[in-house]
């Protein structure tokens, strides 16, 4: 069977896994890390590189590289959403064809689905190498607060990146599976997914297979990356009154400043004080003079958690309206799950124990478990032995919109999904040949503050009078959060489906081409990725001898049938190994290894 794999795609940090042998298991990128950074950049001379080697390049050249684009994706460009990302991104955002966000980066403007897919493409030939052979199916996760917009650019980026999606699973959902995998956890547990851009928070129950979702929350423009900000705001304040506007308008000096905190902020998870040294602030545009300056700091951990405080207090705020809304009280809950990498910092993990009363659950690395859960549900929908029942819920209200700038709420938040709703409505004016039905997603019961997503247009109307022509309206909310709208003139029977105009999705076309230049790419890398499996799998074999070596004579001092199979496991992959260099097939190298792996990790 073609193996599945679940993907992280997070905002700061990325991760693909899969399930070995029914244990969810990380597969380590090409160069070797467990996490890749979702950072995507191009050299001077025009190679693309992605993750650690992109994150190297904007240590130098902020410029060149574009990280947490998954901030903006599926969003609406707006000058609001423009000078927000000023503060947290090196990058400028530009309005694209659809109203939707793209990039200048190294001068190349680009779709942010192109970013994402780039991300995705690299996952995918990790997860190529591993298996030494072809992976295009996925289950990938997305925050629970993402909204339709935010999901179909997703899906965009998969579909460009050669991607089918099993299921787009929610973060703190995916979370939950995972440990309770690990842990055979049963009963009510909350996940707390602090991760580089936004926080949430869900409450499940878990029973015997049987995953409900009972309410979810969260802050999208709260995680790792506001903490950052804090500590850029406090470095900016050290600069020297003469270059300080300079640093605050330079883009390059600010992204130097944001790695600066991000390191210093990560090295205070694991002591009490960080030395930062910051050189060439100033002014970098061309003409500009060489007018550079240095900041030479340290930060404490007690100062860095007073600096943060207010987004820490926020954390439990949410934690609350969360429990709230599940009809729940702290002491409810019988698992805390800590998910996202700012869930090291130790004030973060002091805070969550005493408000829940409880140590947070452990086994598993909280930037581990989205991307582990992911592999299982793929795992769990390719084999369709269907063990497992997921029932999540609406994250948002999904209303439309009335006269007096109001709206009729259809689907409430937090309610079981898949949903759906009827109502009906009778067009607002005598004499009325079309009606425009808005269709909105928010808590406001105000249109103007809910985001639009769109409207159903009936035409052909005639309304004579009001009450005569009533419109039945219904919404369909799948169970990933995907909302198809239908609207029918009840007189008549004339019916007619949603048009969202707040999608930011691409033109087909544009979707082809990247999807093609994409695929050429990936082939690309995989012939090289080949070739290199080809030149170090004799090392794996090597490494296969000394181990036969090494139980044949432990067999021979304490002889048993355990310590025989064992040496004739290992002699039957060494002779499958031999076999696969002799033909050159890839894919028998990389299960080989994989399985010699495995046996060493038994052992
Ligand atoms: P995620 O990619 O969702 O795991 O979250 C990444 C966020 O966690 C970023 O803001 C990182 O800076 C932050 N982070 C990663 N490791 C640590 C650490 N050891 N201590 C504090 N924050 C961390």
């Amino acid at each position: 069977m073609e193996p599945v794999i679940g993907i992280d795609l997070g905002t700061t940090y990325s991760a693909v896994a899969t399930l070995d042998a029914g244990v969810p298991l990380l597969i380590p990128s090409r160069a070797g890390a467990r996490l890749t950074p979702s950072v995507v950049g191009f050299t001077a001379m025009g190679e693309r590189v992605v993750g650690e080697r992109a994150q190297i390049l904007g240590d130098e050249a902020p410029d060149r590289v574009a990280p947490a684009t998954k901030r903006f994706i599926g969003k609406r460009w707006s000058p609001q959403l423009e000078k927000a990302a000023r503060a947290v991104v090196p990058y400028p955002l530009l309005a694209g064809p659809q109203g939707e966000v793209r990039i200048k980066v190294a001068g190349r403007l680009m779709p942010l689905t192109q970013v994402s897919a780039m991300l995705l493409g690299e996952l995918k030939l990790d997860a190529e190498a591993h298996f030494g052979t072809a992976v295009s199916k996925a289950v990938i996760t997305v925050p629970a607060n993402f909204d339709e917009g935010q999901r179909q650019a997703t899906r965009e980026a998969a579909r460009i990146a050669g991607l089918e999606v099993l299921r787009l699973l929610n973060e703190p959902t995916a979370a939950a599976m995972a440990y309770g995998l690990v842990n055979s956890f049963q009963g009510r547990a909350l996940v707390f997914d602090l991760g580089g851009g936004t926080f949430d928070v869900s409450v499940l129950e878990m029973e015997s297979g049987v995953y409900e979702v009972k309410a979810t929350g969260g802050d999208p423009q709260l995680g790792g990356d506001d903490f950052d900000a804090r500590i850029v705001q406090w470095l900016l304040a050290q600069v020297p009154d003469l270059h300080r506007e300079a640093v605050s308008r330079d883009r390059v000096s600010m992204q130097r400043l944001r790695y600066a905190a991000e390191r210093a902020k990560r090295a205070l998870s694991d002591q009490p004080e960080a030395y930062l040294s910051v050189g060439e602030l100033g002014d970098h545009s061309e003409g500009a003079g060489d007018r550079l300056c240095q900041l030479d700091t340290a930060l404490t951990r007690d100062f860095f958690e007073q600096l943060t405080q207010p987004l820490t207090a926020r954390c439990l705020e949410v934690c609350q309206q969360v429990l709230d809304a599940a009809g729940l009280t702290a002491r409810d809950v019988e698992a805390v799950m800590l998910v996202g990498g700012m869930t090291r910092m130790p004030l973060i993990r002091q805070l969550v124990t005493q408000f829940f009363g409880r140590q947070p659950v452990t086994g598993i690395n909280p930037d581990e478990a989205v991307a582990l859960g992911a592999a299982v549900h793929a795992a769990e929908l390719a084999s369709r032995q269907g063990q497992t029942v997921l029932i999540d819920v609406a994250t948002h209200t999904l209303s439309v919109g009335v006269l007096g700038g109001t709206v009729r709420r259809l689907i409430a938040r937090n309610s079981p999904v898949p949903a759906s709703a009827r109502e009906t409505f009778l067009p607002g004016r005598t004499g009325q040949t079309q009606a425009r039905i808005p269709i909105y997603q928010g808590e406001s019961e105000f249109s103007d503050e809910c985001t639009r997503l769109g409207e159903v247009v009936l035409s052909e109307l005639s309304v004579v009078n009001r009450s005569e022509v009533p419109i039945d309206v219904t919404f369909e909310l799948s169970n990933e959060g995907t909302l198809s709208v239908r609207a029918v003139d009840t007189t008549t029977g004339m019916a007619e489906a949603i048009r969202i105009e707040a999608r930011t999705t691409l033109n087909p076309a544009e979707v082809d081409t990247l999807s093609l230049e994409q695929a050429a790419y990936s082939a690309q890398q995989a012939e090289k990725d080949k070739v290199l499996a080809i030149q170090t799998f004799p090392r794996v074999l090597d490494k296969a001898e000394r181990l036969v070596r090494l139980l044949e004579k432990s067999a021979e001092e304490n002889p048993s049938p355990e310590a025989d199979s064992a040496v004739g496991q290992v002699r039957a992959l060494l002779a499958q190994g031999r076999v696969a260099v002799k033909v050159g097939d890839t894919a028998q190298m990389a299960e080989v290894t994989r399985l010699l792996e495995r046996l060493v990790a038994l052992a």
